[in-house]
């Protein structure tokens, strides 16, 4: 199974990637919401989560999960938002949205293994 690791850091990316890859899944990079939305087109069958990072140039994460949810190919993927934007309100807008999930940076691997585990089971 496919988990595609959304952030505009290469460093940031590199880190949630380990932690996917110790689950025992595939990790895919992706760079912003746009590079997210072209790799759906190509393999959103394969992919069982998507861990979304909010602030991204571009198509930031919050606009990629909009669109992910107007579609009914991609409605159905878990999402989980990462992000520095810890404010209640930003929280709320994501869950409603329809994010399954939300990480406050800086956060540690084992917390992220934790809520990675809750969602995939
Ligand atoms: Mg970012």
């Amino acid at each position: 199974m496919k988990v595609i690791v959304v952030d505009d850091s290469l460093v940031m990316r590199k880190i949630i990637v380990n932690v996917v890859e110790s689950l025992g899944y595939e990790g895919v990079h992706a760079t912003n919401g746009k590079n997210l939305l072209e790799i759906l087109e190509h393999c959103g069958g394969e992919v069982g989560l998507v861990l979304l990072d909010w602030n991204m140039p571009g198509i930031n994460g919050i606009e990629a999960l909009k669109t992910m949810q107007k579609d009914s190919r991609f409605r159905a993927i878990p999402v989980f938002m990462i992000s520095t934007e810890s404010e209640d309100a930003k929280v709320g807008e994501a869950l409603k949205t329809g994010a399954k999930g939300y990480l406050a940076k800086p956060f540690t691997p084992e917390e992220l293994a934790a809520k990675i585990k809750d969602i995939l089971g």
